[in-house]
Order: structure tokens, then C-alpha cells, then sequence
């Protein structure tokens, strides 16, 4: 049904900021395993972070938010049915699919306490391009092994592969908004207004919650508004950002902390009432040496009068990853444009020009957002 070539591009990480454009083997597939041809594929900044950093060994092809089409399906069957958390799929050759690399064990001490992040199988990456499993995103052809096949998901035809691409991301939000106790009506802070600021403001709207978006750019706020934010603060001129605090100091239910910034977590711990939550959700760099104090853009070690947690009982907690078991209520949310993902994409790269595409997404404009890499026409 599907010509498959024996070679195809990929981008290679080789090193530190060494992302190389090569023709490598396409990936073979075992029984019960899908090859999917990639037709898009986000450009996430935890990707960014390994790549910037080296913090992963080489050679890997990176890659996550992936999107494509079944074109191959292991043991030479044309069909494949495939129990997830809460139905069963059968997946054809041809069919378009939104696809998910990491997937829990359900059964480990950690899974029982829907600890899913830090479960030994959910670590393990299921979909791969070559070399050591990585997402493989970044190139034409993945292949996706059985243990993650939970948390693929059908697009539906009307929906398009970008809107698909963006199941995995938004995922992480929703797992995230959903550590948070919310009536409707209550007042949420979302600090930072990028990709995954905007789904939390969003998401929280569709929720009857009344959002403060805060951010340093003014296009960014726009579009908050536009997702359904009810206030929103430029932080740009300090000052009177800190007397704004000031004055709303208490009258917030929750906050949520969609920038790496410490500054951030202290305004928001003052802003939030009594029995408040602070989320975080980007500080995920590890502070290097204990007691160096605060270093500017999150040093990871971060003075806490501890008295706010005991006395005034606020909670400061975290999420990270994504959660298969909402998969479903996600793919709704996306295919039934509830939350129409398509105001988010900003910027299309073709896959020899991942590169630039992570530059842009670690460098973001006024005018850029979500960036995403599409198959070459
Ligand atoms: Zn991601
Ligand atoms: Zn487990």
C-alpha cells in the first residue's frame, strides 16, 4: 500500500548544538509495532534543553509532539487492535494518528499512586527514529513500539496533523490543571504567556476560572485575552508590577509558574490567599551546588519562608509529563476545537531546517509561538 525506502533524512543530535541533517537506515519493526511517516512534529524546549545543554548522549533524534500517518504495521498484518485506558482501537494501515512516547506500567508502587513521571517503564521512550530511542520525531519514518501504543490516538479527518501534534503538549497541561483544587469562579495567576502558558490560561477559562495573565511581551498578552484570560499584567516595567502584587496580595486561589522564573514563585506565594496553591511547571533545571543562594533565573535553590506553608497552609507543588489515562478527554478538547490549536502555531520549519526552528523556539518573538517542523511537500 505504501512504498517504504530503505534510507531516509533525519536530524542527528551529535553533540551539544550539533544537530546534523543525514540520511540514515529507515527504522525495520518488530511484531506488534507501527512505522509511522511523519508529517509533524513541535519543537518542545525540554527537547531544546537537551540539545542546547548536551545533557543526553549522542547520537539521538529528537522529537515528541509527533504526528503521521501508519504506514507499515509489524508481522506483515494490515490491522492491529490495541486495548488503551479506557478502549479499544484497531489501527489500519493509512490511518492518521497523534502519537504519545511515554506510557506507564499501571501496575509499579509509583503507577498505584498515579505517580506516572516517575515510573521505570513511563522513563523508557517507546517510539524511535534510530540510534538510542529519543522520540525520532525529526525524521521521516518512526517506529513506535507496542508498549506505548496505549496513548496513540486517531485523527479524526477533518482535523489536521498539526492539531494532532499538539495531543502530547497539551496533555502535560491538563495533567497539571488538574492538580489544582478550583471552584469556578476562582482567580488563577498564569505567569508567562508562551505556548504552554497560553494552554493553562485557556484550559482554566474552560473551566469558569477567572484568569490573570501576566507576561513581558504585549502580543502575547493580546492573545491571552483572546483565549479567554480576564485580566493581564505586562511585568515589563517592575515597579508598578510590584505595587499591582502589592495590591492584590491574598486574592488569588492558585498560581501557576509558566516561566523559569524564581521571581515569579515569590510574587505568587504574597498573591495567593490562605490554602492557595503555587504550580510549577518549568523549573526543571537542577540546582548544581547546594548553598549558593539565588542566582537570577532560577539558580534551583530558593529561599521559602516556611511559615507560609505551615501557618498560612499554602502548597507549593509540581507537574511534570504527560498522563495517558486523559489521553481521550485531551484528543476531544483538540479535535472538537474546544480549544482550537491552530491560533498557536506560528512558525512551520521543513525538517532540514530543525535547526533554525529550535533557534527560533529558545528565542521566541512577538510574533512567534508554537513552532512546529513539517514534512518536506
Ligand atoms: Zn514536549
Ligand atoms: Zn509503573
Amino acid at each position: 500500500m505504501f512504498d517504504i525506502p530503505k534510507t531516509m533524512r533525519a536530524i542527528v543530535y551529535r553533540g551539544a548544538n550539533d544537530l546534523r541533517f543525514e540520511t540514515i537506515p529507515v527504522p525495520s519493526i518488530g511484531p506488534n509495532e507501527l512505522l509511522v511517516k511523519v508529517a509533524v512534529c513541535g519543537v518542545c524546549p525540554t527537547d531544546i534543553k537537551k540539545i542546547h545543554y548536551g545533557l543526553v548522549t549522542p547520537p539521538r533524534i529528537f522529537g515528541h509532539e509527533t504526528a503521521g500517518t501508519i504506514v507499515k504495521i509489524g508481522g506483515g498484518k494490515s490491522k492491529l487492535a490495541v486495548r488503551s485506558h479506557s478502549s479499544k482501537t484497531i489501527f489500519k494501515v493509512g490511518d492518521r494518528v497523534a502519537l504519545h512516547h511515554h506510557i506507564p506500567c499501571m501496575s509499579c508502587h509509583f503507577c498505584r499512586h498515579r505517580a506516572f513521571a516517575q515510573c521505570a517503564t513511563y522513563k523508557r521512550t517507546g517510539i524511535t527514529a534510530g540510534f538510542e530511542p529519543a522520540g525520532g520525531g525529526y525524521a521521516e519514518y518512526v517506529r513506535v513500539m507496542p508498549f506505548v501504543l496505549p496513548g496513540v490516538v486517531k485523527v479524526p479527518s477533518k482535523n489536521t496533523f498539526e492539531e494532532a501534534a499538539m495531543l502530547e503538549p497539551l496533555n502535560t497541561v491538563l495533567k497539571a490543571v488538574n492538580r489544582l483544587n478550583l471552584l469556578r469562579g476562582d482567580r488563577v495567576m498564569v505567569a508567562g504567556q508562551g505556548p504552554i502558558g497560553l494552554m493553562f490560561t485557556r484550559l482554566l477559562k474552560l473551566r469558569g476560572v477567572n484568569v490573570l495573565a501576566t507576561d513581558l511581551l504585549e502580543s502575547r498578552l493580546k492573545l491571552a485575552k483572546k483565549f479567554g484570560a480576564k485580566w493581564t499584567m505586562n511585568l515589563t516595567n517592575k515597579k508598578s508590577s510590584a505595587d499591582e502584587f502589592q495590591k492584590r496580595a491574598g486574592t488569588f486561589d492558585a498560581a501557576v509558574i509558566a516561566v523559569p522564573s524564581d521571581d515569579a514563585v515569590d510574587q505568587s506565594l504574597q498573591l495567593i490567599r490562605g490554602g492557595g496553591q503555587v504550580l510549577l511547571f518549568a523549573h526543571t533545571k537542577r540546582a548544581t551546588k547546594p548553598g549558593q543562594g539565588r542566582g537570577g533565573a532560577s539558580s534551583g535553590y530558593f529561599p521559602l519562608d516556611l511559615a507560609s506553608v505551615c501557618l498560612d497552609e499554602k502548597d507549593l507543588i509540581g507537574s511534570y509529563s504527560a498522563d495517558f489515562t486523559i489521553q481521550d478527554e485531551v484528543a476531544r478538547l483538540i479535535f472538537s476545537r474546544q480549544f482550537d490549536m491552530r491560533k498557536l502555531i506560528t512558525h512551520r520549519f521543513s525538517l532540514g531546517k530543525t535547526a533554525e526552528a529550535v533557534a527560533l523556539a529558545s528565542h521566541p518573538t512577538e510574533d512567534s509561538l508554537k513552532i512546529v517542523v513539517v514534512r518536506d511537500p
